[in-house]
Formats: structure tokens, C-alpha cells, sequence
């Protein structure tokens, strides 16, 4: 926003890629399109300590890469992640039990150690959001008020990166999928052969989807480019439907959000109509 306004932002971050959760492709396309916004994006490089300069300015030290240097700016945002305040509630007392991040540990029906006092929201740790924080209390009212037996295990989460354009993600990552060991695919797509992004002039990004080898489900997805945070949601109702992949890629959808009429494959096209649309399908491919 600021650098739409016509200021000289940088950003550094002290990792390889920006958005450390992400697969890197993800991340890759997202400071790409920061770059290409007139962003400067350092990665892998430190604060090392900052200090005011005259009235308004201030003076960055980092260590990059190539050595040390020092950013002038106006303004400084520090953002670092946050962190519970559980250490000022001397939780111990009552025995209740945190990580050694000082996260509230709860079992999946969301009770703390201690039986009958139970924890919703960031304090808890995990994926720290307000629709999770909200999913939270609905589990604990059921628990809690009409006796079920309500869990997180295997809640679907999803939530939006709000760059513009927008970066919508559900389920796993391909990192993820990959970590657990799991038989999947993926299927790519870049933007640039979805119809509406053509049209509305901001074609960057592409779409990736996670596919069970086996079953065709879809176990995440990451949609980067405009409107990603509303593609992502129609990705996670299907997925909460349990719809095969192929049948969300193959339906005839009248706003023609994932591909337009001229370069759709039909069911029965070759790998190679696939591939020559950017649909690049890895391992055995996702048919
Ligand atoms: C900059 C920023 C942007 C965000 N953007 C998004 C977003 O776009 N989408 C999204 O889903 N989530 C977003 N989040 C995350 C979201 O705000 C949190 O996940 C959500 O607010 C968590 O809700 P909560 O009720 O668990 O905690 P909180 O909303 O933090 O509420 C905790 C409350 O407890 C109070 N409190 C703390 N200690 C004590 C104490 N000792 N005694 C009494 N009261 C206490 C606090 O003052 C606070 O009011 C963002 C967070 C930040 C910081």
C-alpha cells in the first residue's frame, strides 16, 4: 500500500524466502510480484540495530548476504511475530500446563490440563485467526454446554494473505503433503490462462492443488492472483464436500474462474493439451 503510494519500501526478512510456511514456489511468486511492484525484498539478512536519524528519519543496520549496510528510511514497522502473555497469569498455581513457547496446551476437544478449564484462540497455539479462534468456541460450547465430544483434529483450515493480489491457501502444502508422507499430485495452473484475471489486467500468480494419488480428493490448495482468497473458499467448500479434483476442474462454470472456453482440455485430451495450457501436472499427472 505504501509503495503504492509512492513510497520506497523494503523489506528484510532474516529467512530464505518470505512467508517461511509456504511451499517455495509460493513464496517465490509472492516477492516476485512485491518486486515487480517496486519493492525491495532482502532475504536471509538481519536487523542488527536501528537508531534514529535527526527528527523523522531512521538508520537500519542489517547483515545481508554480501556483507553489512545501512538502510535510510521515515518510518520503521517491526514486525516480528507475536507471542502469548501466559507468563504474567502464573498458570502454574492452578496447574495448568503451557509449552515451552508459553502456549496454553490443550488435547483436541480444546480442555487444558487441568479438567474442566479448557483454552480457545491464540493462546492455545496453532493456526492464530479469527475464524479459528471462533471455530475454537463452538467446539467449547459443545464440549462444555451440551456434554459432546467436539475435536480439532483434522479442521480445515484456510485463510488469506492479503497482498494484491491476494493469496488464498487451504489445507496442506505441498511441503506438508510431503512431510507426511503422503501419495499425491499436483496439479499448476498459471493465471495467465484464467479468463478473469485476463480481463481485469492482473494475471500474475497461478493456482496449485494437492491431489490424493489415490482417491482424487484435495487435500490443499494455494491460489495466488487476483481474487485468490475468494477462489481458495470455493476450493475449501469442495473440499469440505469431499468433490474429487476432477470434477471442480472439469465443471462448466459460467464466471469461468479457473480457465477460459478457448483453453479448456476436454476430459479425454492429451497430456500434452494440458501441459501446452500451463496446467503442468507432475508425477503421473491428475487425471
Ligand atoms: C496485525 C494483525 C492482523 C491480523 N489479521 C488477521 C486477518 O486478516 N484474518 C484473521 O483471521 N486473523 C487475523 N489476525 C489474527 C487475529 O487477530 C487473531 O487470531 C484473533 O484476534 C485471536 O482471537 P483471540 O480471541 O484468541 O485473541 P485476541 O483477539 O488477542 O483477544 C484476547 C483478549 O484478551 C485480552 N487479554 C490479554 N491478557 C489478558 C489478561 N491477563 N486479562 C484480561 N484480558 C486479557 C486482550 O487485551 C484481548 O482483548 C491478525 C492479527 C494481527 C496482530
Amino acid at each position: 500500500m505504501f509503495r503504492r503510494f509512492g513510497s520506497r519500501v523494503t523489506i528484510i526478512q532474516r529467512g530464505a524466502q518470505l512467508l517461511p510456511r509456504e511451499d517455495e514456489d509460493v513464496a517465490e511468486g509472492v516477492a516476485d510480484i512485491l518486486r515487480e511492484d517496486g519493492i525491495e525484498v532482502l532475504l536471509e539478512t538481519s536487523a542488527l540495530g536501528a537508531v534514529r536519524d535527526g527528527d523523522s528519519g531512521v538508520r537500519l543496520k542489517v547483515r545481508t548476504p554480501e556483507g553489512e549496510s545501512t538502510l535510510e528510511g521515515s518510518h520503521l514497522l517491526v514486525a516480528t511475530g507475536r507471542m502469548p502473555n501466559t507468563d504474567r497469569l502464573n498458570l502454574a498455581a492452578a496447574g495448568i500446563k503451557t509449552d515451552e513457547k508459553g502456549f496454553v496446551r490443550v488435547d483436541e476437544r480444546l480442555e487444558t490440563s487441568v479438567p474442566g478449564v479448557w483454552a480457545m484462540g491464540d493462546v492455545k497455539g496453532g493456526p492464530a485467526f479469527t475464524h479459528i479462534s471462533y471455530d475454537d468456541f463452538n467446539v467449547i460450547r459443545d464440549n462444555l454446554l451440551d456434554g459432546g465430544e467436539e475435536s480439532v483434529k483434522g479442521r480445515l483450515v484456510s485463510y488469506t494473505v492479503y497482498t494484491d493480489p491476494q493469496l488464498g491457501r487451504v489445507g496442506l502444502s505441498e511441503k506438508e503433503a510431503r512431510e507426511q508422507g503422503l501419495d499425491f499430485r499436483v496439479a499448476r495452473m498459471p493465471m495467465k490462462r484464467v479468463a478473469r484475471a485476463l480481463e481485469n489486467d492482473e494475471s500474475r500468480g497461478f493456482m496449485k492443488v494437492i491431489v490424493d494419488a489415490k482417491s482424487g480428493r484435495m487435500l490443499g490448495a494455494a491460489i495466488l492472483g487476483i481474487e485468490g482468497g475468494e477462489l481458495m473458499s470455493m476450493v475449501h467448500i469442495a473440499m469440505l464436500g469431499d468433490m474429487p479434483f476432477s470434477t471442480l476442474r472439469d465443471a462448466p462454470w459460467p464466471i469461468r474462474p479457473w480457465r477460459s472456453r478457448s483453453t479448456t482440455c476436454s476430459r479425454r485430451s492429451s497430456a500434452r493439451c494440458r501441459e501446452n495450457l500451463g496446467e503442468k501436472v507432475r508425477d503421473r499427472g491428475t487425471r
